[in-house]
């Protein structure tokens, strides 16, 4: 039996909260479609207001213990996480690539990375360490110690359904707090088969409640004014994350926010095209476009740009794209129907003036799918270089010289993350320190790590999530001024 047909059979697709599974307390359900054939796959409990409450109060009534818990119990429980994620990573891979629609290989990918947090933050768990000093004046010894932040609220998009709750739940539980975990519409499963794992691991009811919600807008408005919750981490559109920062404001809500990007991607005139292809293969592909670390726009010096064209033209155009399910397929749909179609008004526009290489259409029949495109010589003013566009399709530009390649990289009011590919890892250091963003790849197309800090800067976000870094997005500093 699927993990799929086991969550269904065993009511698992209920919300979880306190450690039961619970039907919504309207009854309601929304139905999870599977991308490929546009068919429900499972119904999932709707939560409302009212069930968004009773999640806050269970987490709210775990949260002393497990935040007195000894450090190394909180990190033995995330450890025995990590290891009941990789045991099972095939069933819940393929479980992702169902409500997804992701290729089995990207969601085995996104198992992997988005167990790592856990075992990352197993061993962060227990090095939570403090300050002591003396004060300047000599009156008095400063102690600073490190403490959970308190209920947090997690609410997490639809294009990695497994690792961004892994990301945020991982080291909110290893700083003592307790969550409650709102996944995308369009994808609860993951997190559910998330929360079932956390009880086999021993982790206490109510330090982790999962509660989807087809009125996200509503649902989570209300946990955000509820006095209970003292964390707000979301990861979505910039949009959203503006509304929630408004709500937030009002009750001067601690906030982490990992929001939208448009990643530039630089090729240099002496760059390694072999290199340069692979990485923008790695950059632009994963998850068929759909990553806030998509290269978004590719700005390659003019002396290269044709060959750089034909050859990254050549590998997107041999990628075999069909349900993600199917073995072999590298590329699977997008998750709906309006993305589809937002991605190809972006290429219709952008093909009125430049050259489409490959791709260029959606092909018939079911499945929300959109052939890998490479389109040359795209205007400068084109919508595509400005838009996210969550989809598999490179738009190039040519440029002339590298003050001009970084002013365009940086003429954007985001700043996730920037790749760069150039031999001279000298000059590529010094280009990387005038991009504006959270994060460069030089010489690399994929970054993500849980060992190291990921976020953005201007409209991309604030905070970062992983390594020593994310822990602290869940630990508020006290300061103790006292004498011997
Ligand atoms: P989204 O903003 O539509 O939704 C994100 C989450 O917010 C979902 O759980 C959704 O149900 C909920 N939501 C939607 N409307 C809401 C509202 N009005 N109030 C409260 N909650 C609401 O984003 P998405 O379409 O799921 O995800 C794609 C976006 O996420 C892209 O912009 C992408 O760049 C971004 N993203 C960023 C990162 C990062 O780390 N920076 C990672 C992944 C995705």
């Amino acid at each position: 039996m699927s993990l799929l047909d086991r969550l269904v059979a065993s009511g698992k697709t209920r919300l979880h909260i306190g450690g039961e599974w619970v039907p919504a307390g309207d009854a309601s359900t929304f139905p999870v479609v599977d991308p490929a054939t546009e068919e429900t796959i499972a119904e999932v409990s709707s939560g409302s207001e009212g069930d968004m409450a009773s999640a806050i109060g269970a987490a709210h009534d775990a949260f002393p213990a497990w935040a007195e818990a000894a450090p190394r119990v909180r990190g033995e429980i995330l450890r025995r996480v990590f290891e009941l994620l990789t045991e099972r990573e095939d069933e819940l891979a393929e479980l992702i690539t169902r409500e997804n629609g992701k290729a089995l290989s990207d969601s085995l990918g996104e198992m992997r990375y988005g167990a790592e947090f856990f075992r990352w933050f197993s061993e962060e768990a227990v090095r939570n360490r403090g300050e002591v000093y003396r004060s300047p004046s000599g009156d008095k010894r400063i102690f600073v110690v490190n403490q959970p932040v308190g209920v947090s609220l997690l609410v997490t998009p639809w294009n990695f359904p497994i690792a961004m709750g892994t990301r945020k739940v991982a080291p909110a539980l290893a700083a003592g707090c307790s969550v409650v975990l709102k996944p995308a519409s369009d994808t609860p499963l993951a997190a559910l088969a998330l929360a079932d794992v956390f009880a086999e691991a021993g982790c206490p009811p109510g330090v982790i409640n999962v509660v989807p919600a087809r009125r996200s807008g509503p649902v989570v408005a209300a946990a955000v004014a509820d006095s209970r919750v003292r964390k707000l981490s979301f990861t979505g559109s910039t949009e959203v994350g503006k509304t929630l920062l408004g709500l937030a404001a009002r009750r001067v809500l601690n906030v982490s926010m990992e929001l939208g990007g448009n990643a530039p991607f630089l090729v240099l005139g002496d760059a390694d095209l072999d290199a340069a292809v692979t990485g923008a293969m790695q950059a632009k592909m994963r998850n068929a476009g759909e990553a806030c670390t998509a290269a978004n726009r590719f700005y390659v010096a003019a002396e290269v740009a044709d060959e750089f064209a034909d050859r990254l033209a050549a590998a997107m155009g041999s990628l075999r794209v069909g349900s993600g399910m199917e073995p072999g397929v590298d590329v699977g749909p997008l998750i709906n129907a309006p993305t589809r179609d937002k991605v190809a008004a972006l290429v219709a526009e952008a093909a009125d003036g430049g050259t489409v290489l490959t791709g260029g259409t959606a092909p018939k029949g079911r499945g929300y799918f959109y052939l890998p495109t490479v389109i040359k010589d795209v205007a400068r003013d084109a919508g595509i270089l400005t838009t996210e566009i969550f989809g598999p399709v490179a738009p190039i530009v040519r440029v002339d010289d590298l003050d001009d390649a970084i002013a365009q990289a940086n003429d954007t009011d985001t700043g996730l993350v920037a790749y760069l590919y150039t031999r001279d890892e000298r000059a590529g250091l010094k280009v990387a320190e005038r991009l504006d963003t959270g994060m460069v790849g030089l010489n690399r197309g994929l970054i993500s790590d849980p060992s190291a800090p990921f976020g953005g800067v201007k409209e991309s976000g604030l905070g970062r999530e992983g390594s020593h870094h994310g822990i602290h997005e869940f630990l508020e500093p006290k300061y103790i001024g006292t004498n011997w």
